[in-house]
């Protein structure tokens, strides 16, 4: 029966009374989204593994250790780890690139990492993620980390730090992977095994192992920020008087390299230290190489993702506003078949007007039904029986103040009902 009654370790239900969360999250991110001028994608959940080998890099920790990856009947696909291969992938396929350029897009869903589960590391997690094709200039970065920080401070998130660091770019790389071998080379056999092959094809990489040992090896390994090319460093350099001009706050932090190997130039993540040791909300940078290395013409772009998980616990803790969910506006109670089916086309007619509105599809006594009406929070109850239906009217009462005010159950009934529960929205509100 446990195979039956429990869920996966990793993943997460989300219940009714918590919905209002993630609701206020998406709709915050994508307007924001939209007024930075992004629209939005929607993609598979699955590709195929090869566009994720390939993307994210054969030597990442998402790749080697925490993909999913099921057997169709003849290939192999993968449920996305991130959304930007599949993102790159249907711009690419779409055509997109041969609209305006930029081309921005954003999208909201779900990814699947085969790590640890802990607080605020799951199997399925979420993310909102950005993505700008075509722009080289610095000022498309500040465009991305502006709007990422914009939707941050519309969350009302606070002390959420935003660090930056330029990797550089395959030209300078070149130079600074040398110095990195040559700084690994005497405490190779010391290394984790994934990391001695790592070592070859791409020594950064080890400067993001989880291992310990790695860690502490690497703790004083040279930092790509020293060896950028002239042309990696100018871009830098304006990206951080954009930030300045526009208010952002950042630290440089020269240990960021990100556990994706697309990234070129810049790379940020925003930090908090609200909720524990997973407290990178979002992360992102340029990936100017990634469209050519996927068949495009070569495009420079950039993005970025935020966990959304992670950015509701932090909102959580600080104690942020969510957007309230919806209460039910009328309950209106019945005694006796005619009442019943009275109760119902006012019902009906009151949510074609936009009310949420309820009545008794349970068969239960009067008292039972106002227990009901009292359970779901509902502003206004009304209670129809032979009288009432008889005298054409009923006790509209305010389950609040417990103010009654009669009410004509006919054509004006609607109008009637909109004028008083307008009244009592702008009371409250007072
Ligand atoms: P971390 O260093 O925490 O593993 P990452 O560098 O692997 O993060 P990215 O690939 O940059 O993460 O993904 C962007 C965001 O998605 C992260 O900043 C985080 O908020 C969220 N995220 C990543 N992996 C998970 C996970 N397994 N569970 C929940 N959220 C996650
Ligand atoms: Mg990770």
């Amino acid at each position: 029966m446990e195979l039956i009654t429990t869920r996966i370790k990793g993943m997460e239900d989300v219940v009714p009374s918590e919905v209002h969360k993630w609701q206020t999250v998406e709709s915050v991110a994508a307007d924001v989204a939209e007024n930075y001028g992004f629209r939005e994608i929607r993609i598979p959940t699955f590709e195929n593994t090869e566009l994720f080998v390939r993307s994210v890099g054969e030597t990442t920790d998402v790749v080697q250790k925490e993909m999913f990856t099921v057997m169709g009947r003849e290939s192999k696909f993968t449920l996305r780890p991130e959304g930007t291969a599949g993102t790159i992938r249907a711009v690419l396929q779409n055509g997109l690139l041969n609209e305006a350029l930029p081309q921005k897009v954003f999208y909201i869903l779900s990814c699947f990492r085969h790590e640890k589960p802990q607080a605020g590391r799951l199997w399925e997690f979420h993310q909102f993620g950005a993505e700008m094709a075509g722009s080289a200039s610095p000022a498309a970065d500040a465009e991305m980390i502006s709007m990422a920080n914009s939707v941050i401070e519309k969350l009302g998130l606070k002390d959420i730090e935003l660090h930056i660091n330029s990797i550089g770019c395959p030209h300078c790389r070149a130079e600074y992977y040398k110095k990195l071998r040559e700084f690994f080379e005497p405490n190779k056999d010391k290394l984790c095994p994934t990391c001695q092959s790592r070592l070859e094809k791409n020594p950064m990489r080890i400067l993001d192992c989880k291992s310990e040992i790695c860690k502490e090896i690497g703790k004083d390994a040279p930092l790509m920020i020293d060896y950028l090319c002239d042309e990696c460093k100018e871009h830098f350099e304006t990206l951080k008087k954009y930030l300045d001009e526009m208010g952002i706050k950042y630290s440089i932090d020269p240990k960021i390299v990100r556990g994706l190997d697309y990234y070129t130039k810049t790379v940020f993540e925003f930090i908090t230290t609200s909720i524990g040791a997973q407290g990178t909300v979002c992360g992102g940078g340029r990936y100017d190489g990634l469209i050519e290395e996927m068949g495009g013409n070569p495009t420079p772009a950039l993005g970025f993702a935020m966990g959304l998980e992670r950015l509701i616990m932090t909102m959580e803790k600080q104690g942020c506003e969510f957007i309230s969910p919806r209460e039910c506006d009328i309950y209106i109670g019945s005694m006796g078949d005619a009442a019943g089916i009275k109760a119902a086309s006012l019902v009906k007619a009151l949510r074609d007007e936009g009310y949420r509105a309820e009545w008794d599809v349970m068969g239960r006594g009067v008292k039972a039904q106002m227990k009901y009406a009292n359970k779901i929070g509902s502003a206004f109850s009304m209670i129809l029986g032979d009288n009432e239906l008889a005298e054409g009217k009923a006790k509209l009462k305010n389950m609040k103040s417990g103010e009654e005010t009669e009410i004509a159950l006919d054509s004006s009934f609607i109008d009637n009902f909109a004028n008083i529960h307008t009244a009592d929205m702008l009371a409250s509100e007072l």
